[in-house]
């Protein structure tokens, strides 16, 4: 393993590494190679952890917003010194081609600058009331936050979480996947380097079962966000339930893009397949559904074909379209749930390069075509580079189509028609509506999160300050 600058199998508590009772193999998705170590963290780790994060809660709480703001600040402006490191160790961990773990750390860095500035941009309110009184708002830490990240986007998802979070004066554990933990600890070693003071972030790497488990269950952790499927969020918010923690879950979706008759194809069509193939499509708002108006069926079902052909999937660091799956586990889940493609039509693959070893986790790009929307693949979150294209006759029967699944995270609405995109927006079930493209690129500042089994809560953006805070009411009699 190149690149690392510490060692991965440790632990980060109180501001201090320390070698784990117990490792895991780190594994390289790309060759199925073991490249080194991490630490196994046990629930003594998130036992010392959260105690190192409750010492030093107090002194961040009352660290003045502004310089909270520049500390991260700093942070981000590390972050995007190492950007290229960042995303050569987030290649060889995660599988991800080079281009898209670049993106993820200019990602990191740019939610460290926006929640650096945005520290002390947290205002309360005054409130008119009975005569006599002054009543006022403070918005406060929750104290100490606990931030459960999966192996998709480790950056991505520990910026907008424990950036926020930092900002509002929380200290903070983080756990990130067994598949993929060394941007976490890198990240919590630059940003000791910026001066974030010992214990305020807190990292112990480890299994779910066992660190994960541990640290939603804490009775010491204040809030939880949590980002994974949709089983472990449903058993992260039963143990926070008991001690009548907040959570955020955000647990993925079978997100949709609307191709209507009057859409302009030409702007569309990168969206379209780059939307499902990003990430090897192990992305929480993957679109794998594109609903697409039956006049335009041929047109559009031919050109991702084409597009679909001309896919090529290889080893990250080589930086193909397509990269490995994470794991074997998740290969073997993604193949599992292929097999039921009974009654769809394959109409293109991608090509796995020939040279691409054996034992990498490759899968390559399928695109479907169906007609029965209950399909298990229509309706089922597949995590990997796989998209289904479904027509429709009506804007009626495609709302029903598109909010037809347990999911509700991200659409999409191609469409000339300013009438029909705003009726559209509203009519979808879902926690972000894009019209004429999908994901405004990442969109660190727009506020995201699901409906239905794609979970609750906000992370991203302003909104985002409001869940890693809470809200207190001060009223004051004084004649
Ligand atoms: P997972 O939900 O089990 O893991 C996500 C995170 O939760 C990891 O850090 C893991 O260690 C932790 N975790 C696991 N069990 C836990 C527990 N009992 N208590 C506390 N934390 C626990 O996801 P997975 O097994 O890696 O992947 C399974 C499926 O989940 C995928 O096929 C995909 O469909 C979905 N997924 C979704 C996202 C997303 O961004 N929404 C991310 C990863 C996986």
């Amino acid at each position: 393993m190149t690149d690392l600058w510490f060692d991965p199998s440790h632990l980060l508590i109180g501001g201090t590494w320390r070698a784990a009772s117990d490792t895991l193999p780190l594994e390289n998705p790309s060759d199925g190679s073991t490249i080194g170590a991490i630490a196994r963290g046990t629930a003594a780790d998130v036992e010392a952890a959260v105690a190192a994060a409750e010492d030093s809660r107090v002194g961040w709480m009352r660290t003045p917003a502004a310089e909270r703001g520049r500390i991260l600040s700093r942070l981000g402006r590390l972050v995007a010194d190492h950007t290229e490191t960042l995303a050569r160790i987030e290649a060889q961990d995660v599988g991800k081609p080079l281009t898209q773990a670049r993106a993820d750390a200019v990602a990191l860095a740019r939610y460290c600058e926006f929640y650096g500035g945005a520290a002390d941009k947290v205002h309360g309110q005054t409130i008119p009331y009975l005569d006599g009184y002054t009543v006022y708002t403070l918005r406060e830490p929750h104290g100490v936050t606990g931030h459960i990240v999966p192996w998709n986007y480790p950056m991505q998802i520990i910026g907008r979480s424990v950036g926020a979070a930092l900002a509002m004066g929380n200290a903070c554990v983080l756990k990130p996947a067994e598949d993929a933990c060394l941007t976490a600890l890198a990240f919590a070693d630059l940003a000791m380097q910026a001066g974030l003071p010992p214990g305020v972030l807190n990292v112990v790497p480890g299994l779910g079962s066992e660190a994960g488990a541990a640290l939603a269950a804490h009775p010491g952790i204040q809030h939880i966000s949590f980002t994974g499927s949709v089983a472990t969020g449903a058993a992260v918010q039963q143990a926070a339930g008991a001690n009548v923690v907040p959570v955020t879950l955000e647990l993925g979706g079978k997100s949709p893009q609307l191709v209507f008759e009057d859409a302009d194809l030409d702007s569309a069509l990168p969206f379209l397949v780059n939307a499902g193939i990003q990430n090897a499509g192990q992305t929480c708002s993957a679109s794998s559904r594109i609903l697409v108006h039956r006049s335009r069926l041929d047109e559009v079902t031919a050109r991702m074909a084409k597009a679909y052909a001309a896919l090529t999937v290889g080893p990250a660091m080589d930086d193909p379209r397509v990269g490995p799956l994470i794991s074997a586990r998740q290969k073997t889940r993604v193949e599992q749930m292929l097999a039921q493609d009974t009654g769809l039509d394959l109409v293109a693959t991608g090509q796995i390069l020939a040279d691409a070893p054996s034992a990498g986790h490759y899968v390559a790009p399928r695109l479907y075509a169906g007609t029965d929307p209950a399909h298990a693949l229509a309706r089922d979150e597949i995590f990997g580079p796989v998209q289904l294209i479904l027509p429709f006759d009506s804007e009626d029967e495609a709302v029903a189509i598109a909010n037809g699944t347990d999911y509700g995270l991200v659409a999409s609405v191609w469409t000339r028609d300013g009438a029909r995109q705003m009726r559209l927006a509203r009519a979808l079930r879902s926690g972000q509506v894009f019209i004429n493209n999908y994901g405004a690129g990442g969109g660190v500042e727009l506020p995201f999160g699901g409906i239905g089994k794609s979970g609750h809560g906000r992370e991203k953006g302003f909104e985002a300050l409001y869940g890693f805070s809470t809200l207190k009411t001060v009223a004051a009699l004084h004649g």
